[in-house]
């Protein structure tokens, strides 16, 4: 990509009303657009990390046996009265339809996915069953300040499992945990698994915590085993897993996991006929992770007076190619040329071919926009390639084949 041509172009300074780091950094960076508090637009930039976080999800959901839908936006407001969330949601957006029907704008899939399976699913034959979906949530969050952290429309994943028994559930529930795990680690960000509270009624439900002073949780971590309990369920200042001390931490919640109440299931009459030809209710769990929340973690995490530090796996590009000096059609031509070989090789890069743009600037939006490698070309260059890593100080003077291989492995 051509920076010349990427919209929009970096912004020297963020709106006044952006107060956190990941909102001032990813508005500056021309990744997001803010429409109104906690509602964004994905600039071409943002949307390709968002794409990136999603990707990374999906694969894991499927190897997981996932299997991917897209539920609607819009909720018929009749079976938020069923469950009774229709009242007692705090956040929930009501909507008025034709003819005066109640219509809910989805802050979560229960009230959707339920009837849905109960008209399909009859027989044990029919179980287990994992449904997820990516998708915009809408809850009318009473502060939503802190960026993509708390948004009034965010990316979420929910993940939906159905089963003959609890115990299947109940393992199923373990793999899950086991592919959040993966699927922070391959992104880089470090999370706690937590214990929560969550109105849950099981022991398995936990949420994923990243550990971070601009975090708007709390909750305490063992400081020998690392284990963590949320602040509403903790009730002594010792772990309850090895004795050692808990340290409060301040944190972001990414990630949620838990059984689901066997409610949902009466209410919508999701059950099955067992092998002995005997009828039983479902037993479901739910798995959410907050997308774009995460996106605005990994910039709370990484990120410095500069500007975004993007882990690899998330990056927009792998490389902020920088040409200097371009008025020199000798220079030109280098840089064009190494452009086009690193897109041949598979590399993605972002290619800042202005010409009226001091070297300074250059640097200082490949700082902001937060590109693993900055490659710069200059009349200063000989046979080798001006190479520094956003996450590291010094210089590396490599050929293009050595870069390629380190960015490509
Ligand atoms: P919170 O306590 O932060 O309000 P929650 O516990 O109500 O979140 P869940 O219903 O568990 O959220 O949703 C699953 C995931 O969706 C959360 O773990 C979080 O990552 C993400 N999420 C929830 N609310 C928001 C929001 N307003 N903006 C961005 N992401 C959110
Ligand atoms: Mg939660």
């Amino acid at each position: 990509m051509q920076y010349s041509k990427l919209f929009p172009k970096t912004l020297r300074q963020a709106p006044s009303r952006a107060e956190s780091t990941n909102h001032q950094f990813l508005v500056r960076g021309g990744f997001i657009h803010q429409e109104m508090a906690g509602v964004y637009t994905y600039l071409p930039l943002g949307w390709k990390v968002l794409n990136k976080i999603s990707d990374i999800i999906r694969e894991e959901m499927n190897a997981i046996d996932g299997q991917e839908l897209l539920m609607s936006a819009l909720h018929p407001g009749g079976n938020w009265k069923k469950t009774g969330r229709f009242y007692s949601f705090d956040v929930l957006f009501k909507l008025k339809g034709v003819g005066d029907s109640d219509i809910v704008l989805g802050p979560t899939h229960e009230e959707i996915i339920y009837p849905l399976v109960a008209e399909f699913v009859w027989s044990y034959k029919d179980l287990p069953l994992y449904l997820y979906q990516i998708q915009m949530k809408f809850r009318n969050e009473a502060r939503a300040k802190a960026g993509l952290l708390r948004g009034r429309e965010f990316l979420m994943k929910d993940l939906y499992s159905f089963h003959t028994s609890d115990n299947d559930r109940d393992e199923y529930y373990k793999k899950v945990r086991e592919a959040y795990l993966k699927i922070f680690k391959r992104i880089n960000l470090p999370v706690v698994k937590t214990k929560a509270s969550g109105g849950s009624f099981s022991d398995l439900s936990e949420e994923f915590q990243v550990l971070t002073p601009s975090g708007e949780d709390v909750v305490f971590v063992c400081e020998n085993c690392q284990t963590a309990i949320n602040r509403e369920v903790v009730e002594e200042k010792v772990c309850s897993e090895c004795g050692g001390q808990l340290k409060e931490e301040k944190s972001i919640e990414v990630g949620n996991i838990f059984p689901l109440k066997p409610s949902f299931a009466q209410t919508f009459g999701l059950s099955f006929t067992d092998a002995d030809g005997e009828k039983r209710i479902v037993s479901a769990g739910c798995y959410g992770l907050g997308v774009s929340r995460t996106m605005g973690a990994v910039v709370e995490v990484f990120s410095d007076a500069k500007g975004i530090i993007w882990p690899e796996a998330v990056a927009p590009f792998q490389v902020h190619l920088v040409g200097l000096d371009l008025e020199q059609k000798s220079i030109a031509n280098e840089v064009e040329k190494t452009y086009k070989l690193l897109l041949a090789e598979g590399v993605e890069v972002l290619f800042d071919d202005r010409v009226d743009v001091s070297a300074g600037e250059k640097f200082a939006d490949a700082d902001l926009i937060g590109i693993p490698y900055r490659v710069v070309i200059s009349k200063k260059s000989g046979e080798k390639l001006e190479i520094k890593k956003r996450s590291e100080k010094e210089t590396r003077f490599l050929t293009l084949d050595e870069l390629i291989k380190i960015v490509l492995t």
